[in-house]
């Protein structure tokens, strides 16, 4: 099989360019076509010579692969299907809003962290995606050029992945690459602690811990990685951090009706982020089969927000998107490969 060029960065694209005899600005061209300019044929790369273009198809190919399904919502969002290997596939989001469009990436086919309320979760982990299959869900889409931000807030959990998104984001915020801010790319988990500590090392762009629930226990019986990585020690490394300027925190927080969504909720959530400058997103829960919980009513949901706000503590009700086309949080399934 031939090695791939999209998910190089520069210096490996370079590098790519050396390994057939070309000169180290055929690297610093591929980077422009594939990131700045996001074409997806050879022929569209007007200044390469047919004879550079040769010779790179004896080693490389792109790596640009179109998706094989899509559906669009009646709110304008727009999912997408990626075939990532022989068998599996995985799902891209792009959800407009006003004059931003944001994508919403995977990082794995399927997931390891078995979160009981997701659909990802309940399929198991079938592989990790790498730096091109995570850039080419950017490029492949109609909207690539229109796109505005990102969050790493698909199928599977990123920083389980840590190595292949560490490769994306910096293509998405290089000069030679995207050339974004850090400020338009938020990195979702449900907190790995050891690679949550390198990521806020290591990175500049936003962070969101899908917390759920302050206490312990009842957390443990929805996700599995309490036990691994309780959310106290995930909240007291991110204490440790600077929040107050560019890079922001959130937490994400799904509301189950009679579960999580009482005042004894609100006062130990408020509690837990105590000195924490940040934001809740309170989300609607999205019914998934076998599963007993509904979402909170509408009621619970805004006393609960109302009784963060009135502590100090920004909060707001996320709005639904795409949920007509099983796009919203926590139902994206993939697929198997048709
Ligand atoms: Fe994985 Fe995120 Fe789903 Fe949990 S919520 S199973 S971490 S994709």
């Amino acid at each position: 099989m031939k090695d791939k060029l999209l998910g190089k960065n520069l210096a490996g694209l370079k590098e790519a360019a050396a390994s057939c005899g070309l000169k180290p600005f055929v690297g610093k061209q591929l980077a422009e076509w594939l990131y700045q300019k996001r074409v997806r044929s050879w022929d569209a790369m007007t200044n390469i010579s047919k004879d550079s273009k040769a010779r790179l198809q004896e080693s490389f190919e792109l790596g640009t692969v179109a998706p094989i399904g899509e559906a669009r919502s009646s709110d304008g969002t727009r999912k997408y299907l990626f075939p990532v290997s022989e068998s599996q596939a995985v799902e891209a989001v792009m959800i407009p809003d006003e004059d931003r469009r944001t994508l919403c990436v995977s990082s794995q086919a399927g997931c390891k962290m078995g979160c009981k309320f997701c659909m990802t979760g309940r399929q198991g982990w079938h592989g990790n995606l790498d730096t091109g299959d995570i850039i080419n869900q950017f490029i492949s889409i109609e909207e690539s050029s229109e796109l505005t931000n990102t969050v790493f807030m698909g199928m599977g959990e990123p920083l389980d992945n840590y190595d292949a998104v560490a490769g994306a984001i910096e293509i998405l915020t290089a000069d030679w690459g995207f050339g974004w801010s850090p400020k338009r790319i938020t990195l979702s988990t449900i907190g790995v602690l050891p690679k949550l500590r390198r990521y806020l090392d290591e990175q500049h762009c936003h962070l969101a811990v899908s917390l759920h629930n302050p206490f312990p226990e009842e957390r443990l019986q929805m996700m599995p990685v309490q036990k691994a990585w309780p959310v106290q020690d995930v909240v007291d490394l991110i204490r440790q951090y600077d929040f107050s300027g560019q890079r922001r925190v959130s937490f994400e927080y799904t509301m189950f009706a009679g579960f999580n969504d009482d005042k004894l909720h609100a006062d130990a959530l408020i509690r837990l982020l105590k000195g924490i400058e940040c934001r809740v997103n309170l989300i609607r829960f999205h019914k998934i089969p076998d599963f007993p919980y509904e979402c909170a009513t509408d009621k619970a949901m805004t006393a609960f927000r109302d009784r963060l706000s009135n502590n100090g503590i920004t909060c707001t009700i996320r709005s639904s998107r795409g949920e007509d086309i099983l796009a919203a949080c926590g139902m994206l399934a993939g697929q198997q490969k048709r």
